[in-house]
């Protein structure tokens, strides 16, 4: 899965911009998730007097509201970014002025602004791209209403799979902290393959979604794991070992 932010202040054209990104990358068959982050600290889907909301009300923590043409499913609270993103399965999500993962960004800002460049941004679009082409301190700047091709090939070339917040205190192995690689990716130093979680040996779901394991924790399941079954029948070395564990306590 691959994610990145489209960041900027009010009527900098981000959602004109994601409208043109969904519908090339759709054009070459990918499948898109978006997150839109909403600032307005009354807004809620839910209103008084609906059903879901009187669900909510009674203590529900989870609700749903099923129909035929969509289906709303609603949590509680301000979610963190991460946990948000565990529940998609799209090859891109384009986050819609979301700040707080670490992901690539495309900066947008007003005609007559200077574009607010953060070491994750790697593409300057939006309404400043209208009357601005060529370069912005060296990143490209892309009208994605008149090349959207040439943005999306960008955004292909550049964006790599998610990076996870590890803390450095268990994880640097690269040299940098996770949004230090993924700054030197994107300024084209390093490649995603520097990341030791690139090459994951143990992977593991638990409830069948994908749960991030820093190197030590890998080695340490791989250690026990293989410890216990290399004495079994049927192991075989450099086999997949595949285990699911049905936690009944
Ligand atoms: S090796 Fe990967 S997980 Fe570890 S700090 Fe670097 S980017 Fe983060």
């Amino acid at each position: 899965m691959k994610v990145f932010s489209v960041t900027g202040l009010t009527a900098t054209g981000k959602t004109t911009t994601i409208e043109q990104i969904i519908k090339e990358l759709k054009e070459r068959g990918y499948s898109v998730g978006t997150v839109k982050e909403i600032h307005y600290d009354a807004f809620r889907i839910d209103t008084p007097g609906k059903n879901t909301y009187r669900h909510r009300e009674a203590g529900a923590d989870t609700v749903t509201a099923r129909a035929h043409h969509e289906t709303d499913i609603m949590y509680k609270g301000h979610m963190p970014i991460y946990d948000i993103l565990k529940r998609y399965s799209e090859d891109y999500i384009i986050l819609e002025g979301v700040r707080d993962a670490i992901v690539p960004e495309i900066a947008l800002c007003k005609e007559d602004e200077q574009p607010e460049l953060m070491p994750l941004t790697f593409a300057v679009s939006g309404v400043y791209a209208n009357n601005h082409c060529g370069t912005y301190l060296g990143l490209p700047v892309i009208n994605a209403q008149t090349d959207i091709k040439a943005l999306v090939d960008l955004i292909i070339k550049k964006v790599p799979p998610l990076f996870y917040d590890i803390d450095p205190a268990c994880c640097s192995k690269c040299g940098y902290d996770c949004r230090g690689l993924l700054a030197a990716i994107l300024r084209g130093e390093k490649s995603y393959s520097d990341c030791v979680l690139s090459s994951n040996i143990v992977s593991l779901k638990i409830n069948g979604k994908d749960i991030v394991m820093v190197p030590f924790v890998q080695n340490l399941l791989n250690n026990v794991i293989l410890g216990v079954v290399s004495e079994l029948n049927g192991y075989e070395k450099d086999g997949q070992i595949d285990i699911t564990i049905k936690n009944n306590e």
